[in-house]
């Protein structure tokens, strides 16, 4: 039995071991750590997962769906077809997906899941993260915080430090402060923005191509909108490599194009940048550090990859700029780690994480200036380290009250309304004067995040208490049940041939994007293809991973001629004929 990590991104995800003595990463079925966290249907109702869905979000928008792990803990469902799916269903079928690679490779059954989350995640969003993996059928004790992974993979052997670690990924912005020291991590702040990533990027990448091109974007259907959409990431990614990007694309027949270089990146996103710098003030600041404490910056996810916000980071920081290892792994990593503490491996086994609570736990209180309005009285503030337990005692306002509201909201906000419910008891207390019953609130919060609050009557000695695990905040058990039954049912597409499946979805993807000439230059090939997928392809293993190398090849070139529609003319045909017999 095996415990996996994964690193359930929003926009790519990873799952990883610990075996002898080292975190290992996953391969998926073709050969890669990063799974697109990507969920679609195809046309028979099967499941699809990953970077194949992937190409189908151009070709088949209506069957597809992406970046759901932004509205996660929300009642936000995606339409796939005639079936609507909350985001952790989605996510629970990327979940699954991963579960099957790692018991693959593994060649062991699954134990148990750690799963990483955003540090900013609130109850809700851990809530239904849980849920997705129940939904998966995995067992989820434990949900780590993604900079905190992060940050033990990030442990340099035997030196004390201080950093702060930048997680910049596809639809979130992470950063906290990590101190070091023996086999201590101790995280000592965190703060970030749940709705600001690379895709913010691309989107003032795309509103600038509009309005170069004089396209009204509101005309646009929802395939050209995610085609333009794609141009601008491919864009943002290439710049990082190259001085300037020629984008040039095909929407509505018209030839589009714009040019683009750091410079004009960095113009368009004022507004990013400074929404980037919110958290590292709230960070420092609430560590109770000074900046000058903090001897590096550690990049992770793949928004860092970009130059200008890496040079944004030093000029701002004023200290060394460094990837953590490998950007796109390094929570994955930590995860890895993690998951060896928790089966006390030998090499780990010592080494201690300390968490902390990234927002406030608050009890309301009565605010006699205005009675209505109740007082959020904080009771554990944002960015206490973990565990962690306090009593605060209340008394009754009015004379012969019988009854005092407990109330448990999260959030930062004076007034209660403001913040989010988690919970509530009603307590009875006897009758007597105004100030004259107290009741004493204890409210602990445990490493995994479950929150107890108890409650003791004074002078009767009565307790009550409230477990707040996030878990049941929406959904009741059987409603869960159900849900995981019918989940249960739907069943991933099976493949004669992946690499070939994928290869084919990527055919029609470009025929959809490519202009009339090139859609007429694909389509021979795309029925080639469907006459393929129906006789198999002939020849032994060899033989067909060399005519898949072969198609591979050319689609790349076909890939770039969407970029410069002009060149295609120079390609022959490509034929799945005897000629590739050798
Ligand atoms: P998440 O943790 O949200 O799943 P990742 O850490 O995988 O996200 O980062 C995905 C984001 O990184 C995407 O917005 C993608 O466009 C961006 N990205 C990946 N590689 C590069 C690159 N070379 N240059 C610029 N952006 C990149
Ligand atoms: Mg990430």
């Amino acid at each position: 039995m095996a415990i996996i990590g994964i690193d359930l991104g929003t926009t790519n995800s990873i799952v990883t071991a610990f075996q002898n003595g080292a975190c290992v990463l996953i391969p998926n079925q073709h050969g890669e750590y990063l799974t697109p966290s990507v969920v679609g249907l195809d046309e028979r109702g099967a499941l699809l997962v990953g970077k194949l869905a992937k190409e189908r979000l151009i070709t088949a928008p209506h069957l597809t769906t992406a970046l759901f792990k932004r509205n996660m803990g929300t009642k936000t469902k995606a339409q796939l077809g005639t079936k609507s799916f909350l985001p952790e269903e989605l996510s629970s079928f990327v979940l699954r997906q991963l579960i099957e690679d790692a018991k693959r490779f593994l060649d062991a059954p699954i134990e148990e899941v750690v799963i990483s989350v955003p540090a900013y995640f609130d109850a809700k969003q851990r809530a239904a993260t849980k849920r997705a993996g129940f939904l998966a059928g995995a067992k989820v004790e434990r949900l780590v915080n993604e900079p905190s992974a992060a940050a033990i993979a990030c442990k340099q052997e035997g030196e004390d430090d201080t950093f702060l670690i930048f997680d910049f990924g596809g639809g979130t912005l992470d950063v906290s402060i990590v101190e070091v020291f023996d086999n201590v991590v101790n995280i000592c702040a965190i703060a970030g923005d749940n709705r600001l990533g690379g895709r913010e990027f691309d989107h003032v990448i795309f509103e600038a191509i509009c309005a170069e091109n004089q396209i009204d974007r509101n005309a646009l259907s929802r395939q050209e909108r995610e085609t333009l959409l794609r141009l601008a990431e491919q864009a943002k990614t290439e710049l990082q490599n190259r001085q300037e990007v020629q984008i040039k694309g095909t929407i509505q027949n018209r030839t589009v194009e714009m040019h683009l270089t750091d410079e004009t990146l960095a113009n368009l996103s004022g507004e990013i940048f400074a929404r980037i710098k919110r958290p590292i003030q709230a960070a420092i600041n609430d560590s109770g550090l000074q900046a000058s404490d903090i001897s590096r910056c550690i990049l992770v996810g793949g928004s860092c990859h970009m130059k200008i916000v890496q040079e944004f980071l030093s000029l701002l920081l004023r200290v060394p700029v460094q990837p953590g290892k490998d950007m796109d792994h390094v929570v994955a990593e930590g995860l890895g780690i993690f998951v060896g503490i928790k089966q006390r491996d030998s090499e780990v086994r010592d080494m201690v994480l300390t968490d902390i609570c990234p927002f406030s736990l608050n009890t309301g209180v009565y605010n006699a200036a205005n009675p209505n309005k109740t007082l959020a009285q904080t009771m554990i503030p944002r960015n206490s380290i973990l565990p962690r337990r306090v009593t605060e005692s209340l008394c009754t306002v009015d004379l012969g009250q019988t009854e005092i509201n407990v109330t448990v909201t999260q959030g930062e906000q004076m007034y209660e309304e403001e913040n989010t419910l988690l919970g509530s008891l009603t307590i009875r207390v006897p009758k007597n004067m105004k100030e004259h019953e107290h009741i004493e609130i204890t409210f602990y919060y445990d490493i995994n995040a479950i929150l107890v609050v108890n409650v003791r009557v004074v002078s009767t000695g009565a307790e009550h208490s409230l477990v707040l695990t996030g878990d049941g905040l929406e959904l009741s058990g059987k409603e869960l049940e159900h849900a995981l039954r019918e989940l249960q049912n739907m069943k991933f597409r099976s493949f004669h041939n992946q690499r070939f499946a994928f290869l084919q979805e990527r055919a029609k993807r470009i025929y959809a994007e490519g202009n009339t000439a090139l859609q007429a230059h694909m389509l021979q090939l795309i029925i080639e293809l469907e006459q393929l997928e129906r006789t198999g392809i002939i020849g032994g293993i060899r033989k067909q991973n060399a005519i898949l190398d072969e198609f591979e090849a050319y689609l790349e070139q076909m890939e770039a001629t969407l970029d410069n529609p002009d060149i295609f003319q120079d390609f022959s045909e490509f034929t799945f004929g005897e000629d590739s017999d050798d």
